[in-house]
């Protein structure tokens, strides 16, 4: 296909300018004031243009953005299961980098390399993971996850079967005050687990623990003793494809300064001053808090290889669910009412997920510890399913590659379903209008699509041959 068939790229040139000229380009700018959620941090007005405040000025922007066509490698290490080697845990981190990476990706990089050799050594013992392990370096991630992207497309069906979970490290040492993670809610309570089984390598006050110390320093709430914040998956690194397109449970991971909306990066982030220097002389010279990393992402990856019922928890996902739910009928509850649309469906399979769910957890927790390995097999087979049924095959509304009903981020920022969640803001405030109708019916839809998901979801945690068949 030549480019210019393609629906998908970008015409609107784009090119990464710094702060000074970024000063100079919009500081001169005239036209109407952008609306403050649109603006950035500059001290400056943000205008819209298109006119310069002096009339005669002009910008000439040369883009030196060159397409070529490039081969690209994504190298994948497996160890073989020793009793499952059909289930995979994969662990992933890319290559590729801006310049010379020594933070993004290459912290990551260092962190997987050094648990292959630990992992090696335990194999030339006699050791072998009950599930097969693999270890994915992943090429072409900065220009747009080229490499997971297309590795999941050829490999999509087999990974839709077959992998148990998805564990992403991308800049692994940013900084070192606090864990910044992002989870699929089935994943959250083994990584609150696994972190509690990770000393912190430097004495502090807030704790001995990794989970100690990011409970301390990143609380879900400013309630003292709440857990660490474990944030959804956003689409920002190699996961996007395993969680938006074929449904595995994913977890990302990094740490990070203290980590708020207005300050998400740290300053040399992408830039030519990713050195050795830096990771060696200032954020982490003994490379105490890269062994941390390396020892919380093999300790997931060993937890989920080697249980013999997966550590993929069930209530968790069925409380975010919830939230979800609640957050638009507190916010929305009476417009659906005026627009007579009943949310009665929708909150039977939400309630019918949050039961299901506890029902499987109490079945799960009567198993004993020699269980055998077909009725293991089969639960585990349930926990797997779990997350696949909120794939829809035909993809989101306007967004067709985005197949994940709960966890492909909105249009719109809301903290609900992302399709419904979208539909409902492109309602407006006046929803009976005449003018509507045509926005109604898609909302209607949505309300539908997201209802029969979530049922579906329900029905995976079933007991087999009873209430659902
Ligand atoms: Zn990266």
């Amino acid at each position: 296909m030549d480019q210019s068939e393609s629906n998908q790229l970008p015409t609107i040139p784009a090119h990464p300018i710094g702060y000074t000229d970024a000063m100079e380009l919009l500081g001169h700018m005239d036209g109407p004031l952008v609306p403050s959620y649109r603006r950035g941090l500059l001290d400056i007005d943000y205008r819209f243009g298109p006119e310069m405040l002096t009339p005669a000025r002009k910008v000439r922007l040369e883009v030196n953005v060159e397409t070529e066509r490039r081969t690209i490698h994504n190298v994948v290490g497996i160890i073989r299961g020793r009793e499952e080697p059909d289930r995979y845990v994969v662990l992933g981190n890319h290559r590729d980098a801006w310049n010379l990476g020594a933070v993004d990706p290459n912290s990551g990089t260092a962190c997987l390399l050094e648990i292959t050799r630990a992992l090696g050594e335990m194999m030339t013992r006699g050791w072998r993971p009950r599930r097969t392990l693999m270890f994915v370096s992943w090429d072409a991630e900065e220009h747009g996850m080229h490499g997971s992207y297309e590795w999941i497309e050829e490999f999509g069906k087999i990974m839709s079967d077959r992998a148990v979970a998805y564990l992403n490290v991308d800049n692994a040492v940013r900084e070192v005050y606090t864990l910044r993670a992002r989870a699929t809610p089935s994943l959250k309570p083994l990584l609150r687990e696994a972190a509690k089984m990770v000393p912190w390598p430097v004495s502090t006050q807030d704790g001995e623990t990794l989970y100690e110390v990011w409970s301390k320093r990143s609380p879900q709430t400013s309630d003292p003793d709440s857990p660490p914040e474990i944030d959804l998956p956003a689409s920002a690194s190699d996961y996007v494809p395993f969680v938006r397109r074929i449904g595995v449970p994913i977890l990302d991971l990094a740490l990070v300064h203290r980590y708020t909306y207005t300050y998400p990066n740290y300053p040399l982030y992408h830039t030519a001053y990713e050195t050795f220097h830096l990771q060696k002389s200032h954020i982490d010279p003994d490379f105490k808090f890269h062994r941390l990393m390396s020892q919380l992402w093999a300790g997931l990856a060993l937890s989920l290889a080697e249980a013999t019922i997966l550590p993929i928890d069930t209530s968790e996902y069925a409380d975010t669910v919830r939230e979800m739910y609640d957050w638009l009928e507190n916010g929305y509850g009476s417009k659906f009412e005026g627009a007579t649309i009943s949310l009665d469906a929708l909150e039977s399979a939400v309630s019918n997920f949050s039961q299901a769910a506890v029902a499987f957890e109490e079945k799960l927790s009567s198993l004993q510890d020699d269980t055998d390995p077909l009725v293991a097999r089969m639960y585990n087979d349930q926990l797997m399913q779990m997350e696949r049924a909120f794939i829809d095959p035909l993809g989101l509304l306007y967004r067709r590659l985005n197949r994940h009903t709960i966890l492909s981020s909105g249009l719109y920022p809301t903290e609900t379903f992302p399709a419904l969640g979208d539909a409902v803001r492109r309602m407006g405030s006046d929803w009976t209008s005449p003018g509507k109708a045509d926005k109604l019916k898609e909302l209607k839809e949505q309300l539908s699509i997201i209802t029969f998901f979530i049922q579906s979801v329900a029905n995976t945690l079933a007991k087999p041959a009873s209430t659902v068949f």
